[in-house]
């Protein structure tokens, strides 16, 4: 379940949000004035990133190719996908579920070419920065913290992930950011995310972190109590815990008036 979706967002929600990244960014600020170092950790998916739109021109590429095989797909691809993104699920059979497609055989192939493309290189410019994400990270990194890109994608995507940052104009590649993907697609993300906590802490000090999976962030909150924690109302596993006490919901990244 999608927790912005239940949620209504109030003003004192987005004041909450402003008071919270502002004062990350004064944060980072005084510790640079005193050459302290600090670090920023920042999930992609569901975080810097919407992928929906990635989903999206998938489903519309396997439609397309496999137009024969797949009628239920072509049908309601034709009819809603990219117009309405709401539909896109976190997980595809979430998604075919919305979209009516109920044919097993179908069901199997879109899978698998689904997966056979999101997982990869050549699809991750279909994603979407959230609304002011780049500007966020980019006043984090001028500010003088390192921006660190912490993600549970495999270093077999890290070629279109970089690409994609950088198209979007996120700072990537360049003195004081870092991009930490999995060695390996099949480790666990909360495995993963724990075994580089112990180097982090050698780097400097995390002040903060944000994540869009309940379990990541619990998890991080835990390994670096000192940061503030912030977790992105977006999408992420139906088997979620509850978040922990302490983490602050935002929508977006906008700092507004
Ligand atoms: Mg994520």
């Amino acid at each position: 379940m999608t927790e912005a979706l239940t949620t209504t967002w109030t003003q004192d929600d987005q004041q909450r949000q402003n008071a919270h990244l502002q004062r990350i960014l004064d944060r980072i600020q005084a510790k640079t004035s005193r050459q302290s170092s600090s670090l920023a950790i920042f999930d992609l998916d569901g975080t810097l990133f919407d992928n929906r739109p990635r989903t999206a021109y998938i489903l519309r590429q396997i439609a397309d190719q496999f137009e024969a095989e797949l009628p239920q797909l072509v049908q309601a691809v034709d009819g809603h996908v990219l117009q309405d993104l709401s539909l896109i699920q976190y997980g595809p059979l979430a998604t075919l579920d919305l979209l009516g497609v109920t044919d097993e055989r179908e069901r199997e192939l879109v899978t698998e070419q689904w997966a056979k493309r999101f997982f990869t290189d050549e699809y991750q410019r279909f994603d979407l920065p959230l609304p002011g994400a780049k500007s966020f990270v980019s006043q984090v990194y001028e500010a003088g913290a390192t921006v660190i890109y912490l993600t549970g994608r495999d270093v077999g995507m890290l070629v279109g992930l970089t690409e994609t940052l950088r198209m979007c104009g996120f700072p990537v590649g360049v003195v004081g950011t870092m991009t930490m993907t999995k060695k390996d697609f099949n480790e666990d993300d909360g495995i993963f995310k724990e075994s580089v906590a112990a180097y982090l802490d050698r780097l400097g000090e995390v002040v903060a972190i944000f994540e869009n999976e309940p379990a990541n962030s619990n998890l991080l909150q835990k390994l670096f109590p000192g940061a503030v924690s912030m977790f992105l109302l977006t999408q992420h596993r139906n088997d979620a815990p509850p978040l922990a006490d302490g983490i602050v919901r935002i929508r977006d990244f906008r700092i507004s008036g």
